[in-house]
């Protein structure tokens, strides 16, 4: 079970991650500033691979969780693959150099130049899509045969079990946008001459993110494996693949999350060969996004105020809602430490840990215990920060992003470049005024 403090520790009274000293960081970047930890980033990754051993198995990193080429190429150089929502992660993970074996393409909306791109990756297009809607199948399957190939599918399964999470971010009741029920795919099944360009592969599912059970996942599994039973049987040639998802949860404050490890064995007692003994082998992917990149990241930020009041203090920092806007999206925890180990000694207070952005929202923590001695040029790390924190960045109030760095074996280099002023404007221009009207003869 990952937790914010894992890889994030005081060394010498400093906070320090992977050999190097926050404060170091700090000093050379200026904040705010994403920090991530490589160590941090693989053991998971690690955990996952020793976990599946014995199954042919393919682990696809969720881009949309962290999509900065460095932490692309560092988790594909370990042995990741890399599954995708968009054309813009479909050109990352180019740029990244990821095996087009290695990649599927998740997503209910996906166009048809996202769809030809992705048939053309690589020698002969991505290993798999996850189709979310027949109308998705019959485009991709018109496309693939005017491109004279045949695009490899798994039918996104919505299993309708409810993953007890947030709203936001639970995927596999039938009242969500999310995937195919089960007797329409059994009828696509069925009808699947009709789509000439598709070679149907797979299921896949994903429940929703952040769960904090299994018991969730081991419903939508057997459900799953119910499915390709029935499948099998009708299907020219059986069912090759199951993409069982991603969002195992991670401790963000005080839950507990399932380990790795049980969420393996789960996965091993559900389609392992001791599990599937009357079919051929299932390869089994599965598309960890959150439980690889959450608790490797941080966000570190400077205190520019502390405005004094008489129900609680407001610390404003230099980090805003624009930088990591989970706080104020989903009201979600981040734990919040300061970087200097003295700073956190001595009474506390309550206070509001908020950004400078125009919004009540933006706000990082209320009620949160704080030293008194924190004040002004102190700098705080903000936690939990490595999944759905930058790519979820934006410019609200004309606010460059912060640049992004990786920590690794006691270095540290950047990823990411901070935005600056140009980078705000680029591609805006003024409104021309036609040429007068009158000119061309109207009245
Ligand atoms: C978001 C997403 C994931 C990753 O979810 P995590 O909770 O970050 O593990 C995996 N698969 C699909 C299809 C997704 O949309």
């Amino acid at each position: 079970m990952s937790r914010p403090t894992d890889f994030f520790n005081y060394k010498n009274g400093i906070l320090t991650s992977d050999g190097v000293s926050l404060a170091d960081v700090a000093e050379i970047t200026g904040t705010p500033v994403y920090v991530y930890s490589a160590n941090a980033l693989l053991q998971p990754l690690r955990e996952l691979q020793k976990g599946l051993e014995g199954l042919d198995s393919m682990i696809c990193f969720a881009v949309k969780s962290n999509s900065n080429l460095g932490i692309l190429k560092l988790l594909a150089s370990a042995g990741a693959g890399m599954d995708l929502v968009s054309g813009g992660e479909l050109f990352r993970v180019e740029m990244a150099g990821v095996d087009a074996k290695k990649i599927v393409f998740s997503g209910v909306g996906k166009t048809p130049g996202e769809i030809m791109h992705a048939l053309s990756y690589g020698e002969s297009g991505i290993f798999s899509f996850n189709v979310e809607s027949e109308p998705e199948l019959a485009l991709i399957s018109e496309i693939a045969a005017q491109m004279k190939t045949q695009a490899t599918v798994a039918l996104r399964f919505n299993p309708d079990v409810d993953a007890k999470t947030h709203p936001y971010i639970s995927t596999g009741l039938k009242e969500n946008k999310f995937g195919v029920e089960r007797q329409e795919i059994l009828q696509i099944a069925r009808n699947l001459n009709k789509y000439p360009g598709i070679s149907l592969k797979g299921i896949s599912i994903h429940i929703g993110s952040q769960l904090l059970s299994l018991a969730p996942l081991k419903d939508a599994f057997a459900r799953l494996k119910n499915l390709i039973e029935e499948l099998d049987a009708l299907l020219p040639s059986p069912i090759s693949f199951v993409d069982l998802g991603g969002g195992v949860g991670i401790t963000y404050k005080n839950e507990k999350a399932p380990s790795l490890s049980q969420y393996c064995e789960l996965i091993q007692k559900s389609f392992g060969p001791k599990a599937l003994k009357k079919r051929a082998p299932l390869k089994i992917l599965i598309e960890p996004g959150r439980s690889i990149s959450g608790n490797a990241g941080a966000l570190l930020t400077e205190v520019l105020y502390r405005k004094m009041r008489k129900s609680k203090d407001f610390v404003i920092i230099d980090a805003a809602m624009n930088d990591l806007i989970r706080p104020s999206l989903y009201g979600s925890y981040h734990e919040i430490a300061s970087v200097l180990q003295k700073q956190s000694n001595g009474p506390k207070s309550k206070v509001d840990i908020v950004g400078p952005v125009c919004e009540s929202g933006d706000c990082f923590a209320s009620d949160r215990s704080l030293a008194k001695k924190i004040n002004q040029g102190d700098l705080l790390a903000i936690l939990s920060a490595g999944a759905y924190g930058f790519v979820m960045s934006g410019n609200y109030n004309t606010r460059p992003r912060p640049p992004e760095v990786l920590l690794k074996d006691g270095k540290f280099q950047l990823i990411r470049e901070r935005e600056n002023y140009e980078d705000l404007i680029r591609g805006e221009r003024f409104f021309e005024e036609p040429t007068s009207s009158r000119k061309k003869g109207r009245k």
